[in-house]
């Protein structure tokens, strides 16, 4: 309160001065940063590149020469997703077994995938321990909400697909 009664009776004028001097070191400040490059974007219209190791969604990778999954249904993400959001159907088929003709060989493969990400935290584990390289990020996907909560779970199918450029209504 004594401080408080010093700064008043130092007057009208004083005041003032340190209004003007408030003004002085704002506008120096604005300044300063007018003259330098912008670090913001015209979102949505630009968008920065996600670094290449960023954590978007989770996809699935493609065969190149088949185009199916690489994933065999073994189960191991699942067991590893700490937010229990992945479920795998697999089935175990008949392939051609090129040294025996008569005897086909026996594969397991993945019929279905479902990830929620309603749950998913994003922790990458899934990625890291699946033995077949079948997971990876897709990081320049980011925006994706949906105004419906289910649309957030995707199968096998929509996971292979890459990441799409989102509409932007102008
Ligand atoms: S990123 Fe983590 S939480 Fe999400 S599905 Fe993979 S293991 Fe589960
Ligand atoms: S994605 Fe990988 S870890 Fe998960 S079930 Fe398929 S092969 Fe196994």
């Amino acid at each position: 309160m004594k401080k408080y009664r010093d700064m008043t009776k130092r007057g009208y004028f004083y005041r003032i001065f340190i209004g003007f001097y408030s003004l002085l070191v704002g506008m120096f400040t604005t300044i300063k940063y007018l003259l330098r490059p912008a670090v913001t974007l015209q979102y949505p219209r630009e968008r920065w590149k996600m670094p290449e190791r960023s954590r978007g969604r989770i996809g699935m990778v493609k065969d190149p020469e088949t185009g199916e999954s690489l994933c065999n249904a073994c189960m191991i993400c699942v067991k590893n997703c700490p937010a229990y959001c992945i479920w795998v159907l697999g089935e175990t088929v008949q392939v051609p077994n090129p040294e025996d003709a008569d005897k086909p060989k026996k594969k397991r493969v993945m019929s279905d995938y479902i990830l929620d990400f309603r749950l998913c935290i994003f922790c990458g584990n899934c990625i890291s321990v699946c033995p077949q390289g079948a997971l990876c990020p897709v990081p320049e996907e980011y925006e994706w909400a949906q105004f419906d909560p289910d649309d957030l779970i995707f199968d096998a199918e929509m996971l292979m697909q890459s990441a799409k450029e989102p509409e932007i209504k102008r």
